[in-house]
């Protein structure tokens, strides 16, 4: 009986999706494709200053009452110091996920003192409402996807930090003093750090809602910054800052480069200070900038197959409230450009033979060891450049399939996989998981090894990611 329905809803899903599939095909993704109109803040809405938490929580509050068809407003948990961890969803249905279609974030003012991502945040909500019904852009992308922005991570730290402070560690951590962005499961060390509830919301968020994009936003530096953060273990890998690429480098670099060449001015690459490093295209491997464990970016890639990316707006972790707008201008087309992003590559569904979904089936795409997984409704998504690719389906009690596919530039690719079921052990692809590739992967390093060496490499960490963002 339930399947019946399942079969028939997928059904009219594949009908209601081939059609997306054409209006898709009037292309976002080449030199003909339409961009967002210009646009010009209305200063009377949303003045270009810094928002304190009751500000910003006013603005999210008010903005949600007068757009109900176009955001919803919700909390993800509570900061040590108990502010609410807003998230403030801009789409044409905020409040239910569009099945088959991809849920994308931004998260900001992780490091509280770094204080631009967090105004950009607001701007951009702000841009989405009021120009939905006047730019075709912007309404493909807000009908066509489910935007989640959580504009401060870290308000206690915010609450600390001084504005015109460009350096320094002042308001960086959460009020415990821990760094939310060395706080997450780490793919390839044990992390000791204790978790914090701004990270435990974050981990539980992102294990209830399949995001397939998401931007980390930092200030301190001026640069997209792409998985891994992180190396395995070297004994001297805070002094050599080797890249450390993952199998979706391709499509990390594509997507930094998004973000910069968007940018007026990030892909220059220009230094922000004489003793700090420029950047090739204005992109950087993380780890070859300089390694941190506990990244939000690797934990995303690995655990849930959100392609991350580290977005370094501002040279002054938090300048002048009058150059805010200018940050904005920089920014506005990166913002939206990068989040369009979502909509290349691979999407569609994992069925069984009676077309009812298969949840939590692992996929694969052949010879990119990270894997994904699909939804309760069998969705699944994975951004890929143009090219041929095989996917690998594996499900408990199903035969593995393994399909050839091929990505375009104009469109995304859609391809539904139906598994037979299987009675058969079919081996060890039955128990293979992205989330267990993970813990073997991670092999925590005996006490004896962890010795002055390592205390002096987590000093020097320290002491660069003060100087950077
Ligand atoms: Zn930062």
């Amino acid at each position: 009986m339930a399947y019946h329905h399942w079969a028939i809803g997928l059904f009219l899903l594949h009908i209601f999706y081939n059609n997306l599939c054409n209006c898709q095909s009037e292309n976002y993704f080449d030199d003909s494709a339409p961009s967002p109109r210009s646009y010009t803040p209305d200063v009377g809405l949303l003045d270009f200053v810094y928002h304190n938490h009751d500000d910003m929580t006013r603005f999210l509050r008010t903005t949600s009452a007068r757009y109900p068809n176009l955001t919803a407003l919700y909390s993800i948990g509570k900061s040590i110091q108990g502010r609410d961890l807003w998230v403030i969803v801009v789409s044409s249905s905020p409040y239910e996920h569009m099945i088959g279609k991809p849920d994308v974030k931004y998260i900001a003012n992780i490091h509280g003192n770094e204080a631009v991502g967090k105004e950009l945040m607001l701007h951009l909500v702000q841009y989405f409402v009021t120009s939905y019904n006047t730019d075709p852009y912007i309404k493909w992308l807000l009908d066509n996807t489910r935007i989640h922005i959580l504009p401060s991570l870290n308000p206690d730290g915010y609450a600390v930090s001084k504005e015109g402070t460009c350096d320094g560690g002042q308001g960086r951590y959460n009020a415990r003093g821990f760094d939310l962005n060395r706080n997450f499961p780490d793919y390839f060390k044990q992390n000791t750090k204790r978790e914090q509830p701004e990270t435990d919301a974050v981990k539980e968020w992102i294990s209830k809602i399949q995001f397939v994009l998401s931007g980390s936003l930092h200030g301190g530096a001026l640069v997209a910054s792409y998985p891994y953060d992180n190396t395995p273990n070297s004994m001297f890998q805070s002094y050599s800052s080797q890249p450390s690429l993952t199998p979706d480098d391709d499509v990390f670099k594509h997507l930094s480069l998004t973000y910069a060449n968007n940018h007026a001015k990030m892909s220059r690459g220009v230094a922000c200070k004489s003793a700090t490093p420029s950047f090739e295209n204005g992109i950087t491997n993380g780890a070859a900038w300089y390694p941190l464990t506990g990244g939000m970016q690797d934990y995303n890639y690995v655990w849930y197959g959100c392609m991350e990316v580290t977005l370094e707006v501002s040279c002054c972790k938090f300048p002048p409230a009058h150059e805010l707008r200018k940050y904005w201008e920089d920014n506005q087309l990166s913002l939206v450009k990068f989040l369009a992003e979502a909509h290349r590559g691979v999407q569609g569904f994992v069925m069984d033979t009676n077309g009812a979904p298969i949840e939590r089936a692992s996929l694969k795409i052949k010879g990119r060891d990270v894997g994904f997984q699909s939804t309760k409704y069998g969705e699944f998504w994975r951004i890929l450049l143009p090219g041929i690719y095989k996917l690998e389906v594996f499900a408990d009690g199903y035969a593995p399939r393994e399909i050839d596919f091929m990505v375009i530039e104009q469109h995304p690719t859609l391809l539904n996989v139906t598994l037979q079921a299987s009675k058969r052990n079919d081996g060890p692809y039955n128990n293979y998981r992205p989330v267990s590739a993970a813990q073997q992967h991670y092999r925590p390093q005996p006490e004896r090894e962890q010795g002055f060496l390592s205390s002096i490499s987590s000093g020097f960490n320290s002491l660069v990611s003060n100087i950077f963002g």
